[in-house]
């Protein structure tokens, strides 16, 4: 169109719950980064979180081998898929998952997105939360409330918080709370007795539990506990295999509902019937192998494990040890260094907000990061750093083949994230 010709949609509505939400703040930092690579500057890519790992080559001759597989699946999902789903939840937390319970989708983000759309409830979140929970809500125009939580308790939500939010309500909407652990951002995990303390509060309350496992296999003791354990009745299950199984743009997740929730199910699959269908034919078939007890799997997810709790480990200490607060991260990609100690150092380099903070730090050394207010964290100068910018295949080959191999960021294939640390440490020193 010439720029004389008037544009006759210019004035095209559009859906003014859409125009409130910018894009996914974990997108649109991959795109920045990726930008500013291009215009050549030396740039480490914390920003975005996914696995740095190849899909296991399990999965990846399945895939070659399914590659002809071309007709609609059921929209629930691949039945012998449904199947090996069920039965990992059944092997390893003991939980009584059945195929017919199982809804397989394009990524666990988009059925959590179904999810909201199909309940009229208020969502619950603790702060801080992964950061698509609430502006999902938003573009459904469903009401979120957000729970503090506290650096000193991880920033993990407390049965006591929880209870005294449900003291406080006065709203009449059934509440729906998305729980996630190994979390994102903050690396922490919840335990055994803090869950049976969510779950007593959560029972006694009649609230919904939405509990995001998609790092379940990344606790780096093995030791995640899914929240279905305690609170069977009220949980329904998120998971796939974006991050254990490396297969973020496979995209494949799937919700485990509990019985007696056939009625949110059902409204689920229609859902499902009109919008996405079903996953791809060949992905679904490719993925079973990701969910059976398999050596070549454990092998695969143990080798991850040791990897990122290596790294988890030695880049929060090198924080702490330039004076940030930052806990040891237990599971998955992330941890969240809290830079308000900090905050008069930072208020005299200019530094008001921790939208600034991201900013400059990128700016000044390259390193990307999100602000915690993206994750609805707004009091603290906290940035998520998602420490996976690294070259996943050869250190994955090294961990396998080297069973007491020492994983820190002294080794070679390492050396681009303790440069960020490096450069994270020395811009704090100039301060
Ligand atoms: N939950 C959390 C906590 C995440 O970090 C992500 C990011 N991948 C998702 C859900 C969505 O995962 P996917 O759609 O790839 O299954
Ligand atoms: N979950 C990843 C993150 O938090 C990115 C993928 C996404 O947001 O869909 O960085």
């Amino acid at each position: 169109m010439t720029t004389s010709t008037p544009n006759p949609f210019a004035d095209l509505p559009i859906n003014p719950s859409i125009l409130r939400v910018p894009k996914s703040a974990t997108l649109a930092i991959n795109e920045k980064s990726k930008a500013l690579q291009r215009a050549g500057k030396r740039i480490y890519r914390l920003g975005l979180g996914q696995s740095p790992f190849p899909v296991p080559e399990l999965m990846v001759s399945r895939l070659q081998a399914y590659a002809r597989a071309k007709d609609y699946m059921a929209v629930q999902g691949y039945l012998p898929l449904r199947e090996a789903i069920a039965g990992m939840l059944r092997r390893t937390e003991g939980l009584d998952s059945q195929a017919r319970r199982i809804l397989v989708g394009p990524g666990s983000k988009e059925l959590l997105f179904g999810l909201q759309m199909a309940l009229d409830c208020e969502l619950l979140l603790p702060a801080p939360s992964w950061v698509s929970y609430e502006p999902q809500a938003r573009l459904l125009s469903r009401p979120c409330r957000w729970i503090e939580t506290r650096p000193e308790n991880g920033w993990k939500l407390t049965a006591g918080d929880l209870e005294q939010q449900a003291r406080e309500r006065d709203g009449k909407k059934r509440q729906l709370l998305i729980l996630n652990s190994p979390n994102n951002p903050s690396g922490a995990c919840y335990s055994e007795t803090e869950l049976q303390d969510l779950a007593e509060v959560a029972r006694r309350h009649g609230i919904l539990v939405l509990s995001d496992e998609i790092y379940s296999e990344l606790h780096y003791r093995g030791e995640h506990r899914s929240m279905a354990r305690y609170y069977p009745e009220g949980t329904l299950v998120s998971n796939g295999i974006s991050k254990w199984a490396g297969a973020g743009g496979w995209r494949l997740g799937f919700l485990a509902f509990p019985e007696g929730l056939e009625a949110l199910l059902k409204s689920m699959i229609v859902i499902a019937s009109e919008t996405f269908t079903s996953v791809s034919a060949p992905i679904q078939m490719a993925s079973i192998c990701a969910f059976e007890d398999s050596p070549a799997m454990l092998d695969y997810i143990h080798a991850c494990r040791r990897v990122m709790a290596g790294i988890g480990q030695d880049f929060s200490r090198q924080l702490r040890e330039a004076g940030l607060q930052v806990a040891e991260p237990e599971g998955g990609f992330y941890c969240l260094p809290d830079f308000t100690p900090m905050a008069d150092r930072l208020q005299n380099y200019g530094i008001e907000s921790v939208a600034d903070l991201a900013t400059r730090l990128l700016e000044e050394t390259g390193v990307a990061g999100l602000p915690g207010s993206d994750f609805g964290l707004h009091d603290h100068l906290a940035l998520r750093f998602a420490f996976v910018d690294f070259d996943g295949a050869e250190l994955l080959q090294a961990a396998q083949e080297k069973p007491d191999l020492v994983i820190d960021l002294q080794l070679p294939q390492l050396q681009r994230l303790q440069q960020a640390a490096d450069r994270i440490c020395d811009w704090l020193h100039r301060l």
